[in-house]
């Protein structure tokens, strides 16, 4: 039986897929040793994995991190540079005493990719986003002021990529840092289907759908139409945003369930309409299936899980990575655009994806190639033939 490690960022959307992986992994019989960070370590015992933290080796989280994170490449890599720098001894004495058959890493977690490289352990990349190469890279449209802001961070790249050098790691570019080489052996958590020019990605790449482990439904009777709203685990402190949500939806027949963010303070929101019921977090799986319309941020997880559960959604992504999602969504009829956060927009989507079939049919279709995909135990195959 197989030793395996896997790497990831502090981050609920790029761990989550990784863990029913992980569990899938651990039921086989092999032992999974998951690199991580304090928010993860229950899940990750969960799943039945050992747990390392590795919060001591990340750097201090600047004050501004709700408005970068997802914005400015630069901090992200930044943050990469130092925990790989700052991980490299316990690495090395953590190889010494038992080298791993295959290191899984997500695709932004650039030390996992590292170390393996490092020292030529066979690798696997996990990529909760779509998968991203020359042909797909520019449909990440930037803002104009995100553009500025990624041409005046570039001599930062520069730095970070020459410090990562001058400590022997082999980076040419930032490039090089947040993208495959061709043969990588990729995990992809969507669907041909769905990931932009899937044409363009060959046998190497795994296109698996979501990897959920997907709770029990809730059988209570449903009287009204539910919408679901949630701006995600990273950026969802938005409170003008759900007090929009609160005029627009409020008093309509139909029932609101909103994930405010666990930085939101709800006291701040005023008080929710009768038919609101707003939490800093909820289990997007569960309201999910119940769920008629969907009010998402175009996180990659969340579109996901919308769609493999047959849910059209209303679009409204924060960054570019989002509106590469939210894009590939509406061009494929499962959701619509919201232009402008206002009562009134909200309103006229939700009322139009409600009352849409055509929305409903392209996200069931959608849903069903994503089912098909064999979601993590189809990820569990790939690792296990990448040794
Ligand atoms: N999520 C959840 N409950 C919530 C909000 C989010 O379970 O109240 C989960 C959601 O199911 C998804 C993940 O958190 O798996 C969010 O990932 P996504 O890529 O959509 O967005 P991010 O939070 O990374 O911006």
């Amino acid at each position: 039986m197989a030793f395996i490690w896997f790497f990831n960022i502090a981050a609920h959307g790029h761990t989550n897929p990784t863990l029913p992986v992980a569990a899938a992994l651990c039921r086989r019989g092999h032992t999974v040793r998951y690199y991580s960070f304090a928010p993860f370590e229950e899940k990750i015992i969960a799943a039945g994995a050992q747990f390392v933290p590795c919060d001591e080796y990340l750097p201090p989280a600047p004050d501004d991190l709700e408005q970068k994170v997802g914005r400015d490449l630069s901090l992200l890599l930044g943050m990469v540079a130092d925990v790989t720098l700052a991980m490299q001894d316990r690495i090395a004495a953590d190889m010494a005493l038992h080298r791993p058959d295959c290191i899984v890493s997500d695709s932004l977690c650039h030390w996992g990719r590292l170390f393996a490289q490092k020292y030529g352990v066979p690798f696997v990349c996990s990529t909760t986003t779509f998968a991203y190469n020359r042909y797909t890279a520019p449909l990440m449209r930037q803002t104009p002021g995100e553009a500025l802001a990624f041409a005046l961070s570039l001599p930062r790249l520069h730095r970070i990529t020459a410090c990562l050098r001058r400590a022997g790691w082999p980076v040419r570019s930032f490039v090089d840092m947040v993208s495959n080489d061709e043969s990588t052996r990729t995990v992809v958590y969507t669907s041909r289907a769905f990931q932009p020019r899937s044409e363009t990605f060959g046998g190497c790449y795994a296109f698996v759908g979501p990897s959920l482990a997907v709770p029990s439904p809730d059988l209570a009777p449903k009287t009204r139409p539910l919408v679901y709203i949630s701006l995600g685990t990273v950026l969802g402190r938005q409170p003008d945003f759900y007090r929009q949500c609160f005029v627009a939806l409020g008093g309509l027949a139909c029932d609101v369930v909103v994930s405010a963010g666990q930085t939101t303070d709800l006291a701040d929101l005023g008080t929710p309409p009768d038919n609101f019921t707003v939490a800093p977090y909820v289990n997007q799986l569960k309201v999910l299936q119940r769920a008629d319309v969907f009010v998402t941020h175009c996180g990659m997880n969340s579109v996901s899980e919308s769609l493999y559960f047959g849910v059209p959604m209303v679009l409204w992504p924060q960054h570019a990575e989002e509106r590469a999602v939210a894009d590939r969504a509406a061009a494929l009829g499962a959701g619509l655009l919201l232009s402008r956060p206002d009562a009134a927009h909200i309103s006229s989507a939700v009322q139009a994806v409600l009352a849409g079939e055509t929305y409903r049919r392209a996200a069931r279709e959608l849903g069903e190639g994503l089912r098909a995909g064999g979601g993590a135990e189809a990820a569990a195959d790939f690792v296990e033939a990448s040794f």
